[in-house]
Parts: C-alpha cells; sequence; structure tokens
C-alpha cells in the first residue's frame, strides 16, 4: 500500500544493476538530460549481476565463459564504452566426439576438411552455416526440424548443431526457434570478443559512465513491489518507498518482474529458462597450448582457455571455463563435474598440479526464457511496455524483437530507456 509524504522523490528508479540495468541507466540519464535524478537499485552488494568477474591472486574469472558478440559490443561502443580484448583463434579449435579430440571444424576452411563428414555432407553443414542469416519465415519452426529439412544426415545435423550451440549455449535443437538460432549465428560470426579484465571491464565502465550522468548507483537495495499507475512507487525491503515518474524493472526474469507488480502469473507461460554447469579454472602454468578451444559434437561440452586471447591471467597463467550446456538429460552435479573433469584431463593432463583456484557452477542460469517455436520465437516475446501500468517499463534477456542473451539484454534495454526517458 502507497505511504504518501515519507517518500523519496526520483525522476526514474532503474531496478538491477546488472548489464541490462546499467545500459538502461547510462541510456535514461543521457536522454533525460541533466539535473534529473535517476537511482540504479541493486539488491546484490555490487552490480554486474550474472556479468560479475571475480579475482583470485591476480586471475580474472567469469561466472563461466564470456564472449562479447558483435551487437553487443556495437551497443556499448555507442555509449562510448570499448572492449579491448582478442578473437579466440577457431581455426585451431578442436571437436570431441565419442572421447576422441578431432581436428575441428568451426571455421569455413576446416570445415570443408573435416574427417567426421562425408564430403557431400561438409558441404550441406557448410552451406547451413555459412547462409544462416536471420530468415523470418524459419519462426516458428524448432530448430531441430530447420536441421532435418536442410542436411542430409544425422551426423550432418549433430554437427552443425554443435557449432551454433557454442554461440547461444542451448544444449538440443529441439529447444529453440529456428530463426531465433539463425540470426543469433548470422551476428556471432560478424565477431567475437573476449574482453581483457572479463566482462568487469565492462561492468566498471557502464558504471563510471552511469555516475559521470548523475546516476546513482545503490548496492544492497532490494525492491519488493511496484506500484503501477502513472506515478509508480516502489517499495524497498527495509519498507522505505520511493515515488518516480517512471520505473524499469531490468534484467528481472519475467516472473520476478510480474511478482513485483503483483501481476497474476501469464496464461501461457514464458519460454523455459536455460541453465548451464560451468567449471570457471586458474592454472599457473598451461599444461598443453594446443588443447585451448574444444567443443563437444556428440555431448554438449565445451573448454576455452580464455587466457589465450584475452589478459585475463598474470603471466605464464592461464584462465579456462568448461562448460555442459542444458540438454534435458536432467545429469545430476556430480556426474556433470565428473564430465567435466575428464574433458580437463583430456586437453590439459597434470591441471591439478597446476591449479591455482576452481569453481563449479553446477546450474547458473544463461538464459531467462529461450524463445521457443511454440510461441513465436523472437516475434512473440514481449516489448518494454506493461500493460496497465503506464509508467513502469521492462527490458531483459526475454523482452523484445532481437537478439540472444546479452545481445537481447542491451537491444531490449535502449527500447525501454528510450520509452521511459518520454515520461520525464
Ligand atoms: C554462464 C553464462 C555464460 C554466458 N555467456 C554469454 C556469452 O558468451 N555471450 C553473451 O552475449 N551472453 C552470455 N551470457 C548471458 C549474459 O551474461 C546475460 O544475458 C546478462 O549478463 C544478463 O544481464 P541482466 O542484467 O539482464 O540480468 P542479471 O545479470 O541477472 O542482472 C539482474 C540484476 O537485478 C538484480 N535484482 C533482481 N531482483 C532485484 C530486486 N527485486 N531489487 C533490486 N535488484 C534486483 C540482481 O541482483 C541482478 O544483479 C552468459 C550467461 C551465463 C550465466
Amino acid at each position: 500500500m502507497s505511504a504518501g509524504g515519507s517518500d523519496e522523490r526520483a525522476d526514474a528508479v532503474v531496478v538491477g544493476a546488472g548489464l541490462t540495468g546499467l545500459v538502461t541507466a547510462v541510456r535514461l540519464a543521457r536522454a533525460a538530460g541533466s539535473g534529473r535524478r535517476v537511482l540504479l537499485l541493486e539488491a546484490g552488494g555490487e552490480p554486474g549481476g550474472r556479468a560479475r568477474t571475480t579475482e583470485h591472486h591476480g586471475y580474472r574469472l567469469g561466472l563461466g565463459p564470456r564472449a562479447l558478440y558483435r551487437t553487443t559490443r556495437d551497443e556499448l561502443r555507442a555509449l562510448g564504452v570499448r572492449v579491448p580484448g582478442g578473437e579466440p583463434d577457431l581455426t585451431g579449435s578442436l571437436a570431441l566426439r565419442e572421447g576422441r579430440l578431432h581436428p575441428g571444424y568451426a571455421a569455413p576452411g576446416p570445415l570443408l576438411r573435416t574427417a567426421l563428414l562425408a564430403p557431400r555432407e561438409r558441404i550441406a553443414v557448410a552451406r547451413l552455416l555459412g547462409l544462416s542469416r536471420g530468415r523470418p519465415w524459419l519462426a516458428g519452426t524448432d530448430a531441430a526440424q530447420w536441421l532435418a529439412d536442410r542436411l542430409p544426415t544425422e551426423r550432418a545435423r549433430e554437427a552443425a548443431f554443435a557449432v551454433l550451440r557454442i554461440s547461444a549455449y542451448v544444449g538440443r535443437p529441439e529447444m529453440i526457434d529456428a530463426e531465433a538460432l539463425a540470426a543469433h549465428f548470422a551476428g556471432v560470426r560478424r565477431g567475437v570478443r573476449y574482453a581483457d579484465g572479463g566482462w568487469r571491464t565492462i561492468v566498471d565502465a557502464l558504471l563510471a559512465r552511469a555516475e559521470s550522468l548523475g546516476v546513482r548507483p545503490r548496492t544492497g537495495s532490494r525492491v519488493t513491489a511496484v506500484e503501477g499507475g502513472a506515478r509508480p512507487r516502489v517499495t524497498m525491503a527495509d519498507g522505505r518507498g520511493i515515488r518516480a515518474r517512471t520505473v524499469v524493472l531490468a534484467g528481472l526474469p519475467q516472473r520476478a518482474a510480474n511478482r513485483l507488480l503483483d501481476h497474476p502469473e501469464p496464461a501461457a507461460p514464458p519460454g523455459r529458462s536455460l541453465h548451464t554447469a560451468c567449471l570457471d579454472v586458474a592454472l599457473s602454468r598451461l599444461p598443453d597450448p594446443h588443447r585451448t578451444l574444444v567443443f563437444g559434437v556428440d555431448e554438449p561440452l565445451y573448454l576455452s582457455v580464455v587466457s589465450q586471447s584475452a589478459r585475463l591471467a598474470p603471466q605464464g597463467g592461464a584462465v579456462l571455463h568448461l562448460a555442459r550446456y542444458d540438454d534435458g538429460a536432467g545429469l545430476g552435479a556430480t556426474e556433470v563435474r565428473k564430465r567435466l573433469d575428464e574433458l580437463l584431463d583430456l586437453c590439459q593432463p597434470g591441471w591439478r598440479d597446476v591449479l591455482v583456484h576452481e569453481r563449479f557452477l553446477p546450474r547458473i542460469t544463461t538464459m531467462t526464457a529461450v524463445p521457443e517455436a511454440r510461441s513465436g520465437g523472437l516475434a512473440g516475446r514481449p516489448g518494454p511496455r506493461v500493460p496497465g501500468h503506464p509508467g513502469v517499463f521492462v527490458a531483459g534477456d526475454w523482452v523484445g524483437p532481437r537478439g540472444l542473451l546479452a545481445d537481447a539484454c542491451v537491444l531490449s534495454a535502449a527500447r525501454a530507456a528510450e520509452a521511459a526517458a518520454g515520461r520525464l
């Protein structure tokens, strides 16, 4: 219930200081102009959300692997944030099949030579991966159907999906709308970058930019309710209230946003959330400098020595990320950890002798709602406006008709900030 006169006043409140909230706050402050009071409220002890990076004796570890795609980079550059770093060497990648490493084929040249496929399969896979631009007529078809329509054999379908999966974190092609995956992959082909210093570099730069524009960040500030209407009111966990002209719920899963607004659950549930098991490792020395980028073909596994392309470790040291994507197999944490250890043993034998730090995250949310074929893919995602609440907007990886993962966050943040700025 509204408190009243004792409420703090603000022009705009952004709830959530992950990547979405940081981009929203910068854009909103920039559009609003000086003198406006923009608050950025974060429940956690620091900004960054899932884009946080931790530091251990000079090694920078993301919460799982992080590749910056071109769309996000372009959006950040438009805000004055440049991200130094390097590109992974796809031509040197390896493919893991039936427990053995083979020359990889994530780049076009190696794909046309791979011994894992017959010549006609290679050409079919190369065509599919080379031409998979956004194709609206694929919307409403799941990626399994798309691959079945386009590729001659099960082996070719498995091989193609092994490459597509790395960019989208989706374990099985049935899980995602074909157009969403194809459009995303076309964007990924425009360039992938590992960031020097990890994604903390991005978080720090966005925070500094926001503060320079007058945004006031507050950590340890959990919002427990949002009353909509023309002049929304935010209730904090300690009972205090903030009255604002506009509120953006930035990076909260759809369910969490609905709960804050006291909305009933939608009849059609949002797309399923996607989880990944991650093993983050810091080594004082890399046992094998040639086995540094591996993707699983018959099992959704991934290994990358990110420090080969970006500054993340002290001289001579290495930072590795391993992942097992969610394929609905329902493996327990112990079994998943065993398979990641086996992959690390295979690629970097003796790694335990040079271990500085490790962190196993059995189930971290990579996407809060996958665009599924049954719900119309990207076109089926909601926009930034919240029906019935003219002053409240949403942004995040489940909002808007474009992008997956961080791309969706930054694109939807731009739209929500523009709409919210219109209320000031
Ligand atoms: C393992 C992993 C690998 C990934 N790899 C890639 C990749 O390679 N490329 C890519 O583009 N993307 C990748 N992503 C996705 C990308 O990291 C996320 O899309 C992005 O960081 C999400 O940012 P967000 O702000 O939307 O959400 P979050 O980071 O979850 O931020 C939401 C914030 O809101 C805060 N909050 C929640 N509720 C409240 C409340 N009631 N009051 C106040 N604050 C609240 C939370 O504490 C949190 O800080 C990856 C994600 C994971 C997990």
